[in-house]
């Protein structure tokens, strides 16, 4: 299936004596030996550590990432960096620089992405939760491609220290695992302040509480222009229907609300994120950590080859799309504008949050499509994101909970909820499944 770029067995055996030692010892959490994997864009200590990029080949990062170092902590023993697409731009896994991982409900279709590599680990039973990121949706759509659970957080819930960079002011870290009270347990170890990042953010953290308490009584927004989206497959549509029935059967009042920006919101992640990219990955010149081109003799024919050779097609047309948008002329039409729509964007959501407790919809229009079927038309790979990247964009916590099949193949039901109310995103999705008998 491919969903693991390199197994950690060694390190996996050493801390599954030491979880054995501790529950023996009546010390465990509820962490304590459970096998987790990691995606390959954060660092563990002494494994390699790639973003599923050739550039970054062989580098070991001398540290942990806080959310793996608090793993760690809690007693989870890592059995391997899971595949992704390169510096986890996509929605397919298709552009990682190493390998294909597929869909374990259908091998020849994609897991999503760009956490592809931990939902479909999470889907095969090879671990019981693994650590994904989501910058526009790749969290919560392979999750939805794969049947299972994937929570992005709240901007600033959890540290990126040790999460190599994509768009700084869109990434978040967060959890897959089969069930809502799993992630949350995986969410909880790994979420708050941190010292050494200066984007988390120094607030309680208590997702476990309201965890049960069902949605009699909350009102659940349903926004017409995440049902009408382009491109949305009848079969996933009747899907959610039901889902907004069952939910309804179990006491929540549905609200329409409006988010009207809704149709920009595309165009304008796809100028921020590019642009952040461009300035991120400038840092890959071959001269402190991975991969260096042999052939160059000159230290700019250096940087050249190396970031030719060593950055994959999908990259290296981001770093170009985000370099334009950003430079003298077109700052104003393209990166400027895009912040001002942005603006509306989160303003929209403020709006609908006004009017009900959570936002619930689509994860993705479509369920996992066939291997190879969107390669050739980066348009139709970014349209994966048209429901998911609103929460990014205004920072919102989200979570895909599995609802129901179409042809057969998982659907994802995406519930939204307010900045920092994670707790409520999760109680939401924890009744939905308690309505289905999980
Ligand atoms: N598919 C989106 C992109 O390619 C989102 C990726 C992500 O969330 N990391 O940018």
């Amino acid at each position: 299936m491919g969903a693991f770029l390199r197994l950690t067995e060694d390190l996996a055996r050493a801390q599954a004596a030491e979880a054995d030692r501790r529950l023996a010892a009546g010390d465990g959490g509820p962490l304590t030996g459970i096998p987790v994997a990691i995606k390959d864009v954060l660092c563990v200590e002494g494994v390699e550590t790639t973003a599923g990029s050739r550039i970054l080949a062989g580098f070991r990062p001398p540290y942990d990432a806080t959310a793996v170092a608090r793993l760690r902590q809690a007693g989870a023993v890592f059995v391997g960096m899971t595949n992704c697409d390169e510096f986890a731009m996509g929605s397919s896994t298709e552009n990682s620089g190493y390998q294909l991982t597929r869909n374990p409900h259908d091998p020849g279709r994609v897991p999503g992405g760009s956490s592809g590599g931990s939902a479909a680990a999470v889907a095969a039973g090879e671990v019981v939760a693994a650590l994904g990121t989501d910058t526009g949706g790749s969290i919560r759509q392979p999750a939805a491609l794969c049947g299972v659970v994937g929570v992005k957080p709240t901007y600033g819930r959890v540290s990126r220290y040790g999460l190599i960079a994509f768009a700084s002011s869109l990434d978040q870290v967060g959890p897959f695992a089969r069930g809502v009270r799993d992630a949350a347990i995986v969410l909880q170890a790994i979420a708050g302040f941190d010292p050494k990042d200066a984007t988390s953010a120094d607030r309680p953290v208590d997702l476990l509480a309201e965890l049960e308490a069902g949605v009699e009584g909350l009102r659940l927004g349903v926004p017409h222009q995440y049902v009408e989206v382009q491109g949305m497959e009848p079969g996933v549509k009747a899907a959610v229907d039901r889902a907004l029935l069952e939910l309804e059967g179990a006491g929540a009042e549905l609200v329409e609300v409006s988010l009207p920006h809704t149709d920009y919101g595309l165009a304008a992640y796809y100028i921020i994120a590019p642009a952040e990219c461009s300035s991120n990955l400038a840092r890959y010149d071959s001269v402190r950590f991975g991969y260096r081109a042999e052939d160059a003799d000159t230290l700019l024919d250096t940087y050249l080859r190396t970031r030719r050779q060593g950055f994959g097609p999908e990259v290296r047309r981001r770093i170009m799309l985000g370099t334009y948008a950003l430079s003298a002329g077109y700052y104003d039409a393209y990166y400027l504008k895009a912040q001002k729509v942005r603006t509306l964007i989160a303003d929209d959501f403020a709006r609908a949050f006004q009017r009900c407790d959570a936002i619930v919809s689509a994860t993705s229009p479509t369920v996992a499509f066939p291997i190879g079927s969107r390669t050739q038309d980066p348009l139709a790979m970014y349209l994966c994101d048209v429901l998911t990247l609103g929460a990014n964009l205004a920072g919102l916590p989200g979570v895909s909970v599995p609802c129901g099949t179409s042809q057969g193949l998982p659907v994802g039901l995406q519930v939204l909820a307010p900045q920092w109310a994670d707790a409520m995103a999760l109680r939401v999705a924890r009744a939905y499944e308690v309505v289905r008998g999980g």
